[in-house]
């Protein structure tokens, strides 16, 4: 008997937020009460900055804030949010799997997430795959990053490789915001019993949140055989066309359709392994659900 798991099947409030930006305390271009004034509107922020834990302090508006560092070899980059302070003790960035998972390992037991950041950024800082299957127990790898430009910057390929080896791996959208321009170009949006710093990590933990480059859902449900998308709607998206890819295991294409709809349909098999959405609005607005998994 198919089952799949639904990580959208639960009640909760949408909230709106970036785990990976940086300021002045290291190679930002802007303050964090600067920071803070950008992603005024956002339900959460993370502050990421390399190699160091930057303290939230001052006055914001933002819901809900995260401690978060960059671990920043010169080989790879790995997002750590809400680690425990005492990582900082004996820290080092050197690069080795050793290293690196046991830094990985601390953040995910003080209940925080572990994150490979822009694992395609080939010209500097990238992951090779045999690294990525190396790695144990992280949350899930940046499959969008707004630094960079899409050319490099987008990780959906090596999301798709994770996941058909059999990884339960999450995508992350993060703006690594460092200068203005930058921000709020990819996001998370989260399904969240309540706006606290918890709630948002457990609902992150169990895949309730999808990345969006503007665009978004309404909700996704499974019923009678079929996974059913309600895409965002509104009188405007209504009138726009819309771009959807389903994808399935070794990224096969299980799915293509266009046109102004509100609603996706999908009478799934049951050998998909997993099954994951990519919608494009019109202007290249995007959409990305984490991944259903078949059982
Ligand atoms: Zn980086
Ligand atoms: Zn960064």
């Amino acid at each position: 008997m198919t089952h799949i798991h639904n990580p959208y099947d639960k009640q909760g409030i949408w909230l709106r937020g970036s785990f990976h930006n940086h300021t002045t305390c290291s190679d930002g271009h802007h303050p964090l009460s600067t920071v803070y004034r950008m992603y005024h509107d956002y339900d959460f922020l993370g502050i990421s900055d390399h190699d160091r834990i930057t303290v939230h302090e001052g006055e914001h508006t933002i819901g809900t804030l995260f401690e978060a560092v960059e671990v920043s070899s010169s080989q790879t980059h790995m997002l750590l949010v809400h680690p425990p302070s005492t990582l900082m003790e004996g820290y080092s960035n050197e690069f080795s799997i050793a290293n690196y998972q046991r830094l990985s390992d601390a953040c995910v037991e003080n209940g925080g997430l572990s994150i490979l950041a822009h694992p395609n950024r080939f010209f500097s800082h990238y992951w090779r795959h045999e690294d990525m299957l190396s790695m144990q127990r992280y949350n899930g790898i940046e499959v969008v990053n707004g630094d960079g430009n899409p050319e490099y910057d987008i990780a959906f390929d090596k999301w798709d490789y994770l996941l058909s080896a059999g990884r339960k791996i999450w995508g992350f959208g993060n703006d690594d915001f460092h200068v203005y321009g930058q921000e709020k170009r990819a996001w998370n949006m989260v399904l969240a019993k309540e706006k606290t710093n918890e709630a948002i990590l457990a609902a992150i933990r169990e895949g309730s949140f999808y990345v969006s480059t503007g665009y978004g859902f309404d909700g996704i449900r499974v019923e009678e055989g079929q996974i059913i998308y309600d895409l965002r709607s509104s009188p405007l998206y209504d009138k726009m066309y819309k771009y959807v890819t389903l994808i399935g295991k070794e990224g096969r294409i299980l799915h293509e359709e266009t046109g102004r709809m509100k609603q996706v349909k999908y009478a799934y098999d049951g050998d998909e392994g997993y099954i994951r959405i990519a919608v494009y609005l019109e202007g290249g607005f995007g959409a990305f659900s984490q991944p259903l998994f078949v059982e």
